[in-house]
């Protein structure tokens, strides 16, 4: 490919992994990165430019002279973190992925709804603490990793605790399970979905306090938290995969329902619980690019089966954008949006 086009993103959370990946589909690479990450996306030679920015916030600020290059940017989950919904919808910069999704994903409301709509089993949701009637977890809206979430064992342990809740939450009920998150890539163009791969996260503390006796924890004041460390690489039972195929497969169908013809395509993400019955609960769906897919900048044992060659999901991204510049495409692969 004679490289008519730069994929672009901001320097955080799995831009090395997109931009690696456009590198080796044949694309130019830029990052905008902030004065203390510059440095390191420079170091790579397959970033072949940084902008530095004070602080992402600037971002739209660079619109005018992203649009002067071909440039095609990647969204991940720091662009939710640092871009308003509306500064997403006013962006007219090519944009990988499908910005209708992103209403459904922001409300928890409609999260539900859309995966219900898909026939996946979610926590049930409390209205209140008086409802409160088996252990629950509150969780903080907006919180990134897991932070300040808290599990509430009763009615009356949520009435001596809820003091400590600052800022808006949901109440949701605590699912005894493993948890597992599956990385998956719709493809607008083969109307298919893969997995590409999966992680568990590593949290702190909730992850350690089966290091100590429950007897030995009576009396202790520890209570667990999700604050995320890290992730793992896991691979799921066979006899699991099918349905984990089928919930990607529902979500992607429903998406088209309710978010614009398009729906949801690109990379997204099922968090799941999978309890003692092997039955899959979704705590939240990502529809982009979640950080644990940084696991497999080299591919995983699922992207192995369906590509000879080292497949992440951000290789796969561009190889998406590449097959459909390719086939005179791109249109699909992009949000309506996008000023070509
Ligand atoms: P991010 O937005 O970065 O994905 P988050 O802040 O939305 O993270 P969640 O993924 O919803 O956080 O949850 C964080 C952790 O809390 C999970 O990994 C899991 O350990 C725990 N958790 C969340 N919901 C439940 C639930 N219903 N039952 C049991 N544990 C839960």
């Amino acid at each position: 490919m004679n490289r008519p086009y730069t994929i672009a993103t901001l320097g955080s959370h799995s831009a090395l992994q997109i931009l690696k990946g456009a590198h080796d589909e044949g694309f130019k690479t830029l990052a905008v990165a902030n004065r203390d990450t510059e440095t390191l996306y420079r170091s790579f030679a397959f970033i072949d430019e940084v902008i530095g920015v004070d602080s992402y916030s600037e971002f739209p600020s660079l619109m005018g002279e992203l649009e002067k290059r071909k440039v095609i940017i990647v969204p991940h989950g720091s662009f939710v973190a640092y871009l308003s919904l509306e500064e997403h919808k006013k962006m007219t910069i090519p944009y990988f992925g499908n910005k209708a999704v992103l209403d459904w994903e922001a409300s928890r409301e409609l999260q539900r709804e859309w995966l219900t709509k898909a026939g996946i089993m979610m926590p049930r949701q409390f209205k209140s603490g008086a409802e409160i009637d088996r252990p629950v977890i509150v969780k903080l809206y907006g919180a990134g990793g897991g932070k300040g979430y808290m599990f509430i064992r009763d009615a009356h342990d949520f009435e001596k605790r809820s003091k400590e809740l600052k800022k808006a939450y949901t109440i949701q009920e605590y699912i005894v399970g493993v948890p597992l998150y599956i990385h998956y890539f719709y493809s607008p163009l083969q109307d298919r979905v893969e997995i590409m791969s999966m992680d568990r996260r590593y949290e702190t503390n909730v992850d350690s306090l089966g290091r100590i006796p429950a007897a030995a924890q009576e009396g202790m004041d520890v209570s667990p938290s999700y604050v995320v460390v890290g992730n793992q690489p896991v691979s799921l039972r066979e006899s699991m995969l099918a349905e984990a195929l089928r919930m990607g497969e529902n979500v992607v169908k429903v998406s088209k329902e309710i978010a614009g013809p398009k729906g949801l395509f690109g990379a997204f993400c099922i968090e799941t619980i999978i309890t003692p019955d092997m039955q899959f609960f979704c705590m939240e769906i990502s529809a982009r690019i979640v950080a644990g897919t940084n696991l497999f900048i080299d591919g995983s044992p699922y992207s192995y089966l369906n590509y000879t060659e080292p497949m992440s999901t951000g290789r796969r991204i561009a190889r998406e954008i590449k097959n459909a510049l390719l086939t005179n495409n791109l249109r699909l692969v992009l949000d309506d949006s996008s000023r070509l």
